[in-house]
């Protein structure tokens, strides 16, 4: 059979469209775009409005908006300076002029002859001279080449202008949708139906070029379905943490002597958690069980209780915490608790030396430890345990899955426990990790004081410094979160100027105002060196090394330091009793999830404790956002809000960050989609599918098991 190698398909490579040499194959493989598939998938951020035509009449000074004029006079080309020359004309319609101004592009001078009539697209200013343009788009009127009303604006990398990126996409588009070998749909027609999705690629068509706004919203819901679907598919097929496998019952569960070591007792939900980690050892099974709890809710003691079970059990135990820090507090706490019993406890971290390393490593080894609790170290290569029953995972979602699993690998049975402080909804959880046993602690130990919650603005600055004073003086210690520095984004017309989004119509509607974020380096220097000269401060920021950070952190956690600056890298589950306010900049910046730890980190000890959120947004939105956290502290009550105001696609990739748990998923368009309904929709699809075709091999689902490896494996290795 003859292969037809002129039609371009899904799969033509990206060096085969237009214009696309080596250099821009290179600049396109390098945002992971190698094909025609690839490159529709790269959405539009935005769209320029031309369709808005105005006249010289009637067009205000600083509008972003459509002129169509007629050239009045043969353009002028002028050197300026070295490198520089400008290409001036006058247009007119039927109310007047407009001074049409262009900077390097001589070659306008050749498409604007007098009397012909173009659309010039840019922004519009009046002077008292008059009315003019500069660097507009211009694009002939002469009834032939069609003209758009919406034109998309791409993210963009170097070496790619907005137009080639939008020619190439264009080309794309149509090779996706050859009726050979295009995209071929691949939810079934049934499915599609019932949820009233359009075809994929009506969507594509849609997303890249809409008639106008609405026609976007089908498309991104179609599209947004596709990734909460696939994701979905993919925890569900891929997932999966191992299969159960059985085990040797632990023989010993009492646990009296554990029992009478707590100063306090257990919440009822701690009680369950207990239950559960006990029948699970005893099932003849693996545990791997996952316990979700609000910072605070007392996960350690379920750790703790696992922990005696495997030692009561002639087993070692081993607690993998993710920062030297926490790694520390947990041995202070359960050497003490466990050493009394008459075990041996171990901590094994990076910062110890290599022959302290090397000790307790042949210790672990030759079973001279019981129980060791450690960092990353604990998966080095060197580490082999003599009988490993159960390995535990603190703060488990920084870490990677290959690390996570890494430490049950020591064992030849291990039992696994992780634990989680991000307080996910229920019914996520339930079809987030439908494959894994879930406790979830819901219930805060009694007497935990309330932290109070306040939203100020930035009159309130004076006020707010001398309420740090007071709090300090008092005795009590001050994190100061400012959110890392970020650039705006940027986007570029075709004429390659710079717009903002006032400009344009963003996609997926009405958008947060971003506010100037405050420059945290700057901000913290100010604080140290003007505003708080008499106390002790400090600055954590993500670029600082580990051992820096490390060391910051204990002088703050030891009362050395009064104020600790950082961006948000203050660790979770760090415990600071003395830490009375929680102050955050830029509050609106956060979701409310990452807000509640935050305001975690303090109320540790027995003193009144205080959460200040500055903002200056004055979006209804930010304000009813950050208002949810005045009124709440339940950390699940307000990650349900989160989830349903900002929409799924957000909320997974800030939960969960860039490495889930199954490959490298890209939710960048379900961000748009603020239905959550469609994400527990994806999720029943996926389960409806897998339970007639737990394998996806049947002859109806080939095209979306193709579709799905497709979006799993091909783009691994890519960093965009
Ligand atoms: P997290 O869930 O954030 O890891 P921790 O396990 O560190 O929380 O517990 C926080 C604090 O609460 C600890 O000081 C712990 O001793 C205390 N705690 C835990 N359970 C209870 C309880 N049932 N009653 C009183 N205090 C408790
Ligand atoms: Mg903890």
């Amino acid at each position: 059979m003859r292969k037809s190698f002129l039609e371009k398909g899904k799969d033509t490579p990206i060096e085969r469209f237009y214009g696309v040499g080596e250099k821009r194959a290179e600049a396109f493989h390098k945002i992971g775009v190698f094909t025609a598939a690839d490159a529709v998938y790269r959405f539009p951020r935005a769209y320029e409005p031309r369709g808005n035509v105005k006249t010289t009449a009637s067009a205000q000074d600083g509008e972003v908006c459509s002129l169509i004029l007629t050239v009045a006079g043969v353009p002028k080309n002028a050197v300026i300076r070295k490198g520089m020359t400008l290409t001036k004309f006058t247009g007119f319609d039927g109310e007047g002029n407009c001074n049409l101004i262009f900077f390097n592009q001589t070659y306008i001078k050749d498409q604007a002859g007098k009397g012909m009539t173009f659309r010039f697209f840019g922004k519009v200013k009046r002077e008292r001279s008059g009315v003019s343009m500069t660097n507009p788009i211009m694009e002939s009127v002469d009834g032939i080449t069609p003209l758009r009303d919406l034109v998309p604006i791409y993210p963009l990398t170097a070496g790619i202008t907005q137009k080639f990126m939008g020619s190439v996409i264009r080309e794309s588009l149509e090779a996706v949708r050859s009726e050979k070998n295009g995209i071929a749909e691949y939810l079934p027609y049934d499915m599609r139906r019932r949820l009233g999705l359009c075809g994929v690629t009506d969507a594509l068509a849609m997303i890249h070029g809409p008639r106008a706004m609405e026609e976007t919203l089908p498309a991104i819901r179609r599209l947004a379905f596709d990734e909460l679907f696939m994701f979905a598919l993919s925890m569900m097929l891929y997932g999966k943490n191992e299969k159960l496998r059985a085990s040797e019952p632990y023989q010993n569960f009492d646990g009296t002597a554990f029992m009478d070591t707590l100063p306090y007792a257990l919440t009822g939900a701690q009680k369950r958690t207990f239950e559960a980690i006990a029948s699970d050892l005893k099932s003849g099974n693996l545990m791997n069980r996952l316990v979700i709890g609000d910072v605070g809710s007392g996960k350690t003691v379920c750790a703790a209780y696992a922990v005696y079970l495997a030692l009561i059990n002639g087993k070692q135990a081993a607690i993998m915490a993710p920062t030297e820090i926490l790694a520390r507090q947990h041995f202070g706490e359960l050497s003490e608790t466990f050493g009394a019993m008459g075990y041996r406890v171990a901590l094994l971290v990076g910062s110890m030396t290599a022959a302290n390393k090397r000790k307790t490593v042949a210790a672990l080894a030759a079973r001279e430890i019981d129980l060791v609790i450690g960092t990353h170290a604990l998966i080095e290569d060197t580490v082999a345990f003599d009988d490993l029953g159960l390995a535990v995972i603190d703060e488990q979602h920084r870490f990677g899955a290959a690390q996570r699993s890494a430490l049950a690998k020591k064992g030849r049975d291990t039992h696994v426990l992780t634990m989680s402080a991000t307080p996910i909804p229920r019914t996520l959880a339930m079809v987030l990790y439908c494959e894994t046993d879930v406790s979830v602690i819901d219930e805060m130990p009694p007497g935990r004081q309330k932290v109070d919650t306040f939203l100020v603005n930035e009159s309130y600055r004076e006020r707010l410094n001398a309420f740090i004073r007071k709090n300090i003086e008092a005795g009590g210690q001050v994190y100061i979160v400012c959110p890392a520095v970020e650039e705006e984004e940027k986007l570029v017309s075709e004429s390659g100027d710079t717009l903002t989004k006032d400009d344009l119509f963003a996609l997926g509607g009405e958008e947060e105002e971003k506010p100037r974020l405050k420059a945290a380096v700057a901000f913290a220097k100010l604080l140290s060196e003007e505003v708080f000269p008499e106390y002790r401060s400090a600055f954590v920021h993500g670029k600082l090394n580990g051992k820096e950070k490390d060391r910051i952190m204990n002088a703050f956690a030891s009362g050395d330091l009064d104020i600790l600056v950082s961006t948000t890298v203050i660790e979770v589950g760090v415990n600071v009793p003395r830490a009375t306010l929680m102050i955050v900049e830029n509050a609106e910046a956060f979701g409310l999830s990452a807000l509640h730890q935050l305001r975690g980190r303090v109320g540790r000890g027995t003193r009144k404790s205080y959460c200040i959120l500055v903002s200056d947004s004055k979006t209804q939105k930010a304000k009813e956002r950050l208002g949810i956290l005045c009124k709440s502290n339940d950390g699940f009550a307000i990650a349900q809000k989160d989830l349903e105001m900002r929409g799924p696609g957000d909320f997974l990739e800030q939960t969960f960050g860039k490495t889930r748990q199954s490959g490298d998923f890209d939710l960048g368009i379900a961000s748009l989609e603020k239905d959550v309904k469609l994400l527990y929709t994806a999720f029943d699809e996926a389960k409806r599918v897998l339970a007639e075709d737990p394998e996806l091999a049947n002859e109806e689902n080939s095209a979306l098991a193709k579709a799905l490896k497709e979006r799993l494996f091909k783009r691994q290795n890519v960093i965009v």
